[in-house]
């Protein structure tokens, strides 16, 4: 039933029950095949639908916007982040964004979680070795690892997913809390965690001993973490990127692994997806995993439904819930 008249893309394949609600609702096409769109095809989809549901692998620079008023007034991004989008070029055009805030925010925090069990307890490094077969039993000295507890995470952005991760640290491992962000949290936010707000970033990178990553991409971020920021880390220290592969310099964190400047790293999201920076697989003390930060089925289906709440707000003329511009 499509009684709004609204013709609406879906880049990617949704969870059945979100791509259902839109099915149900709207006059919906779905990528079936599930191939990421040419940016010829995403550029002619501003042409053939009301509302583009993209999500991270879709690259929508200027290119594909255009200049002149187009058919697309909507993109409802299926993600928090949103710096695949040219977010100037779609307020120029007159495109509203909107994005998925919060649902994601627990997965995403269970993810550096793991990311520094994996890298502090070298699990990747013993399930290559288990699979293998070179495994040859328990002996007092093997894979040995560091434990988290009692150790300081140093954040840096102190958004929702640093914070979800500061309470799962703080509270489930007993982790000292400091963090680097532009803004402030509220005062009963760092009692809880009893996290410091640390002014300088050489400061909190000098002090942690693991670092986890939670700032937009974006121009503004891009290489936050480079060559000098990596040689004012602890050499036993590890950095966890859940954020995005733009903030960090790879070459310079290979570098580092391999000399052992620093001693592991864990990583989910990589600057050209699904590419890997040269020099980290050969590596056996940087985890890498395949941008699974938000990816339980829990987490997508709400991703869905809250991308759809948004579409829903544009096609009744209401406020959009995430509107980003
Ligand atoms: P958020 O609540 O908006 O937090 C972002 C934090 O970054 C805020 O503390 C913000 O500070 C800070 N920040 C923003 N721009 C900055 C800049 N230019 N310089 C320094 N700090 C800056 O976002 P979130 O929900 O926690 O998500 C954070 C990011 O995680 C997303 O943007 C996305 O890229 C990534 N993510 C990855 C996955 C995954 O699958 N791996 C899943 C979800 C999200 P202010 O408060 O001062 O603005």
């Amino acid at each position: 039933m499509n009684e709004t008249g609204l013709r609406i893309l879906v880049t990617r394949r949704w969870p059945a029950a979100a791509e259902r609600y839109l099915a149900e609702r709207y006059d919906a096409t779905f990528n079936t095949d599930d191939v990421p769109l040419a940016q010829q095809a995403l550029s002619q989809a501003f042409d053939d639908y009301d509302v583009i549901c993209p999500t991270v692998s879709d690259k929508i620079d200027a290119a594909v916007i255009g200049d002149a008023p187009r058919r697309t007034r909507l993109l409802a991004n299926f993600g928090v982040g949103f710096d695949h989008i040219d977010i100037q070029a779609c307020e120029k055009a007159g495109v509203m964004v909107t994005n998925t805030p919060g649902v994601l925010t627990d997965a995403t925090a269970d993810l550096a979680m793991t990311l520094m069990l994996m890298a502090a307890r070298r699990a990747g490094e013993g399930e290559r070795e288990v699979r293998a077969g070179k495994w040859t039993g328990w002996r007092p000295t093997h894979l040995m690892g560091r434990q988290l507890s009692g150790k300081t995470l140093g954040l840096i952005g102190f958004g929702r997913i640093a914070q979800a991760t500061a309470k799962r640290a703080h509270h489930g491992f007993g982790m000292e809390i400091l963090y680097y962000s532009r803004s402030a949290a509220p005062k009963d936010l760092e009692r809880n965690l009893d996290a410091k707000r640390i002014a300088s970033l050489e400061e909190l990178l000098h002090a942690s001993d693991v670092i986890s990553l939670h700032v937009p991409g974006g121009v503004e971020t891009q290489n936050m973490i480079g060559a000098p920021e990596i040689a004012s880390m602890k050499p036993d220290s590890i950095l966890i990127n859940t954020a995005r592969g733009g903030v960090l310099d790879h070459d310079a964190l290979a570098a580092a692994l391999k000399s052992g400047a620093i001693r592991a790293a864990g990583l989910d999201v990589y600057p050209e997806e699904p590419k890997i920076p040269e020099g980290l697989t050969e590596l056996e003390n940087v985890v890498l995993l395949p941008h699974l930060g938000s990816a339980t089925e829990e987490t997508r289906e709400a991703m869905g439904q809250r991308a759809a709440a948004n579409v829903d707000a544009f096609a009744a003329g209401a406020p959009l819930p995430d509107r980003i511009v």
